[in-house]
């Protein structure tokens, strides 16, 4: 597959040409389900889009059945950015209802296999994107990041998966899930291709009021020959299963030889994130998902009174990992539990953001694992907790609010890619692509049987 890149530089006869030759491509590998929808890939370099970010005129369903029937009335922002600069949007790609999820399984469409093992999970809740990336069926997708979609199905892909800084790119056309923790962002086939969609997709916006309004690029300034500080993490790493620890080791090492400076730094017990975020996460879906009621939004189901449809249309919409979370979500908010469960999740946070800053004064990167293990089987999970715990390594980016970018470093015996992250301070990208090129470049894992 040719990268964003090359595809910028394409005449338009050959991008007419390309674009015939990927639909052939994606309609001959209909059993991965990476897209919900394949449409008409319009002028640009056609770019796939998660279900869940507004595209004018597009049936936009966030995974969801209560969503069946919707049609964007607008453009998300980062679809109007992309337009701008020759890309355009083509096909919806699979995911988790509303986000909610590790492994693309809870979608109304129906599971996404991983294109590197078809009885694996791509991950999740972006695993369309990541799978129509990684089986070479997009140049470049978009996801969305509440605490690790975008990073950890780019990892059990293969691909490179990029979660902004809370803030860099606007949330305005994106589908809710936990508002404070959401972030749009790329997935490629390699770095410099996501620090190119990075660009094109971040930056100011009035449309959101939590956007930080700032227009710095990363690209004029790419420089992989910068030599960095970055801490290394030896206990917290423990959890991880032996091939990650392996490929945790090899890229330390390929750190060190490329001539950064590695020091060991640590982050407190992982399951205090698992417990703030999960709370966060909740209460803010509980939240954002309460006008998909049948009358503002949603897919109506008439019952015998307003309460009623209320009812029919929320238990008939909604799948059980999406009710399971609003009733979790409505339990940390119920005013006997809100102070014991939500504010001391909130405190949390602040101690999770607070621990990363005191390590970010004294290195520019933190090298981390993205997910425990290599991608895991259909049905691996026998409960939803096994699940959530799975996420260990990658909500707490999201809680602190900083960047992060996923890329592959080696692959397991059986074949399976295993994907690290860089994180970076607020706001610093520029180090964040910098030090991502530089560890790419090293490991050359395209090379890799
Ligand atoms: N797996 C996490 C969850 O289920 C993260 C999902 C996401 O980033 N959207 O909440």
């Amino acid at each position: 597959m040719i990268t964003l890149k090359e595809a910028l530089k394409l005449s338009k006869e050959e991008l007419e040409n390309f674009k015939n030759d990927l639909k052939a491509k994606i309609e001959a590998r209909p059993e991965l389900n990476a897209y919900i929808d394949v449409l008409n890939m319009g002028e640009g370099v056609p770019i796939a889009i998660k279900d869940n970010i507004q595209v004018r005129d597009w049936s936009i369903t966030s995974g969801s059945n209560i969503l069946q029937g919707y049609i964007a009335p607008y453009n998300a922002t980062v679809i109007e950015k992309m337009m701008a600069s020759g890309l355009s949007p083509f096909g919806r790609t699979n995911m988790d209802e509303f986000a909610m999820g590790s492994t693309t399984e809870s979608s109304f469409y129906g599971k996404t296999l991983n294109p590197h093992a078809n009885d694996r999970v791509p991950g999740g809740s972006s695993g369309g994107s990541a799978a129509a990336v990684g089986a070479g069926l997009a140049i470049a997708a978009l996801g969305s990041d509440t605490g690790g979609s975008i990073r950890q199905p780019a990892a059990f892909c293969g691909i490179v998966g990029m979660k902004p800084t809370y803030g860099r790119v606007s949330r305005y056309g994106l589908g809710a899930y936990a508002s404070s923790l959401d972030q749009i962002g790329p997935m490629t086939q390699n770095v410099e291709d996501a620090a190119i969609l990075y660009d094109i997709i971040s930056g100011s916006d009035d449309k959101d009021s939590t956007n930080a309004k700032m227009d710095d690029k990363v690209t004029p300034n790419l420089n992989p020959d910068r030599k960095l500080k970055i801490a290394v993490l030896p206990k917290y790493i423990e959890n991880a299963s032996k091939d990650v620890k392996d490929a945790y080791a090899k890229a330390t090492q390929a750190l060190k030889d490329a001539g950064h400076e590695i020091v060991e730094k640590e982050l407190m017990d992982a399951k205090y994130d698992i417990s703030a975020y999960y709370i966060t996460a909740t209460a803010e879906a509980t939240t954002n998902l309460a006008r998909f009621d049948g009358i503002r939004y949603g897919n109506r189901k008439i019952g015998k009174d307003l309460n009623d449809t209320f009812v029919k249309t929320r238990s008939e919409g909604l799948g059980d990992e999406v009710k399971r979370r609003i009733l979790l979500g409505n339990f940390v908010l119920s005013s006997g539990y809100y102070d014991a469960y939500y504010v001391k999740a909130q405190k949390v946070r602040h101690l999770i953001k607070d621990e990363y800053a005191k390590i970010f004064e004294t290195v520019d990167l933190i090298l981390s694992p993205v997910a425990p293990s290599v991608a895991n089987k259909f049905g691996e999970f026998s409960n939803p907790m096994e699940m959530y715990l799975s996420d260990i390594y990658t909500i707490s980016v999201n809680l602190a609010g900083l960047p992060a970018i996923a890329l592959p470093i080696s692959k397991s015996e059986d074949g399976m890619p295993i994907g690290l992250q860089l994180i970076a301070k607020a706001y610093d990208e520029q180090t964040l692509f910098d030090g991502a090129l530089s560890l790419e470049k090293q490991i050359n894992y395209a090379s890799q049987a």
